[in-house]
């Protein structure tokens, strides 16, 4: 990214160098490790909070850096860039998923008692709206939560919530009024260590180092100072939130096509065949040139929903359109980069086989392909 974009202050060109870095020195060396071991050591969480890369677009009063939008896109994308699905999953669900809803809907003391401690690593957050019968149909959630006085008491489940065994609180969707639908949603934030709240791992296809778990909430009591907003308007937030989380899905897939194509052209560049490098071939060279200008494109798209949504405009369309590009051409990138390693890309430890892994989640977590062309047929149709 140069400093001539349109998109990038020398300031943010700048940052995204030095995250680059920071990456490179502090993560990906112990990608591997984290992978077998199937967790992130919670020391990451707290390296990160201590530069400041947890809250780069909060409020300096709850520990963030309050930098301009773009200086989080370029995060999000050298994220991407480390090839690692779990990881930038991860860290993407607590910086710009999670915390979300305590930063559009808190109030001062649950952002100073939760927002605060999350952004400077000392706590680590998770956010459950999922349920084992409904994902993406989000308005038919059934986990609910029973009023009794200034308490509420929440009974269900919750399905899928990344970091649901290391976090310790999880922003939670139910259901508190009596009506189907969206109106009768509300959201908590629960300890996620609270009487009643039991949390089961799940084994994934790829992923490995991001712990992803099953929640049951037997009757777990919350006061209402846990409510985010007001009750009832939750189906609201998740539609304002959903617009970063899907601008951040599409520069986290762009980061990791990067990366999968340098994968790919490094070894196109070394493998011989026939007298001559696979990169000699002119079907091959043609092959990575037509995915580049698809990612070129890509990226522009995302760049333009980054800066309608850094500028507050509604953009649920445009975001949309940059999360369906962006994932489904990286899910493309992955097989048809493997398939320029042969059999040394199908082995378990080859990187581009933990990318085609990664990949096949980013269609359809935080929104599927099939979601986001119905989000945009009913915007622009
Ligand atoms: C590893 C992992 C991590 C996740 N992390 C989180 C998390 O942290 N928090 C959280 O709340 N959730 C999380 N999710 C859940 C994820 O967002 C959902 O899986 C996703 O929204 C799809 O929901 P579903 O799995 O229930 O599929 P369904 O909604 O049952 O959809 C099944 C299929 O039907 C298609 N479909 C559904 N509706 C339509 C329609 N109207 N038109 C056409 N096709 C349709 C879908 O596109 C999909 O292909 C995670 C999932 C995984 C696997």
């Amino acid at each position: 990214m140069s400093a001539s974009s349109i998109y990038f202050s020398p300031d943010a060109d700048a940052f995204r160098a030095w995250t680059r870095r920071f990456l490179q020195e502090h993560v990906a060396p112990r990608l591997n490790d984290w992978e077998s071991q199937r967790r992130i050591p919670r020391d990451i969480w707290k390296l990160f909070g201590e530069h400041g890369l947890l809250g780069l677009h909060y409020p300096v009063v709850y520990g963030g850096r309050d930098l301009p939008f773009f200086h989080s896109v370029a995060y999000l994308e050298e994220l991407g860039r480390l090839g690692n699905g779990g990881f930038r999953g991860a860290m993407s669900v607590h910086s710009y998923m999670a915390t979300t809803y305590l930063h559009l809907a808190g109030d001062h003391r649950q952002k100073s008692e939760y927002l605060k401690p999350a952004v400077q690593g000392d706590m680590i957050a998770a956010l459950a709206i999922t349920e084992p019968q409904a994902g993406s149909d989000v308005a038919g959630i059934r986990c609910a939560a029973r009023a009794t006085g200034d308490r509420y008491t929440i009974r269900g489940s919750k399905a899928f919530v990344t970091n649901g065994l290391t976090a310790d609180f999880m922003v939670t969707a139910v259901r508190t009024g009596d009506g189907d639908g969206s109106r009768s949603i509300s959201l908590f934030v629960v300890d996620a260590r609270a009487p009643g709240v039991t949390r089961t791992p799940v084994e994934k296809l790829g992923w490995h180092c991001s712990d992803t778990a099953s929640v049951e909430f037997d009757d777990v009591v919350v006061g209402e100072d846990q409510l985010l907003g007001r009750r009832n308007s939750g189906f609201l937030w998740i539609m304002k939130a959903f617009q970063l989380e899907r601008i951040a899905a599409a520069l986290l897939a762009l980061g990791e096509i990067d990366y999968t194509l340098e994968l790919a052209r490094r070894y196109a560049d070394e493998r011989q065949v026939f007298g001559t490098t696979i990169l000699g071939l002119q079907v091959v060279r043609h092959r990575l040139a037509e995915l580049m200008s698809h990612t070129a494109a890509a990226r522009q798209l995302a760049y333009h929903a980054a800066w309608l949504y850094s500028q507050g405009q509604q953009a649920m369309s445009q975001c949309a359109m940059a999360k369906l590009r962006a994932t489904e051409l990286a899910v493309e990138v992955a097989g048809q980069c493997l398939q320029l390693f042969g059999g040394h890309g199908y082995l378990a430890e080859a990187p581009i086989s933990r990318v085609f892994r990664d990949t096949r989640l980013v269609t359809i977590a935080g929104g599927s392909s099939e979601i986001m062309r119905e989000i945009i047929a009913e915007s622009e149709l």
